[in-house]
């Protein structure tokens, strides 16, 4: 796994890291704080557990209260378990996304609702209802620094989720991107891959624009 002080691309993003991990695996966003934020939490694979970095980012390991599931594919809530056996933990995440997490405690699980606001570290986040690569994913936008957490909804250079796996829909996808080219975005941080700070309003553009020919 690498770690990616993400202050080391802009000076905005302070107390930012993002752990990258092994295979088909999330990336991890830890937002440091009070006490620690994660947002995705890999596919929970040995290879890519999460407390070692954490250790690695803090020299100690510090207590994490919260973990903030763009949505619930395996890729980015395998680490939950890590995690919940060493903390007391709320796993947050958008109301259509919690049928799909079975085995985990639902007294521990939390809904976000779109529209509304939540805090991740330092940060005061919008949370964005972007459905299509499942019916729940959300993205996260914070104002000031005009950064938005975007799961696997879009990636950088013109890429988007998948559509295609179940309980997916291409329409709601389209939707949903448009959507994002509504906002005035100036650095994403993808669920996959790295996170990119330019012209990222044409780059979600294109997304869509790539989106809509598939039709
Ligand atoms: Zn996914």
């Amino acid at each position: 796994m690498t770690i990616i002080t993400l202050e080391s691309y802009h000076t905005t993003l302070k107390g930012i890291y993002l752990v990258t991990g092994q295979g088909v695996t999330s990336n991890v966003y830890v937002f440091s704080g009070e006490t620690i934020t994660i947002v995705d939490s890999g596919n929970g694979a040995v290879e890519n557990r999460i407390i070692p970095q954490l250790k690695e980012i803090f020299s100690k390991i510090p207590n994490v209260s919260k973990t903030i599931l763009t949505h619930f594919h395996f890729d980015h809530i395998g680490g939950l378990a890590e995690l919940m056996e060493s903390y007391v933990l709320d796993i947050l995440i958008q109301r259509e996304e919690v049928p799909f997490l079975r085995d985990i405690n639902p007294m521990r699980i939390k809904e976000i609702n779109a529209g509304g606001k939540i805090v991740v570290g330092e940060y005061l986040f919008d949370i964005i209802h972007t459905p299509g690569h499942s019916p729940g994913s959300v993205c996260l936008y914070e104002k000031n620094t005009k950064c938005l957490i975007s799961g696997d909804t879009v990636f950088p250079n013109g890429s988007f989720g998948r559509s295609d796996f179940p309980f997916g829909n291409h329409e709601d996808l389209l939707q949903s991107l448009k959507r994002l080219t509504e906002i005035d975005v100036k650095m994403m941080l993808p669920g996959h891959g790295l996170p990119t700070f330019s012209a990222v309003n044409q780059q979600i553009k294109l997304s869509f624009m790539t989106a809509k020919s598939y039709f």
